[in-house]
């Protein structure tokens, strides 16, 4: 199933959504989004932990 997240599901202000076909690939569109929009050179295991818990199945 497909799986969305969005920035601000984690307090980021910020707009930005990402869709993905599963887990895997929305983790690593998140930090490559993390990486050049936030200045994160890796996503801390916290946040990685409040991105988990904000992904959202997609219908
Ligand atoms: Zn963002």
């Amino acid at each position: 199933m497909a799986k969305s997240m969005k920035c601000s599901d984690v307090g980021v202000a910020c707009d930005f959504e990402a869709r993905a076909e599963n887990e895997a690939e929305l983790m690593k569109k998140l930090a490559e989004h993390a990486r050049t929009a936030h200045g994160f050179k890796d996503i801390p295991p916290e946040l990685v932990a409040k991105v988990k818990a904000a992904i959202r199945d997609v219908k």
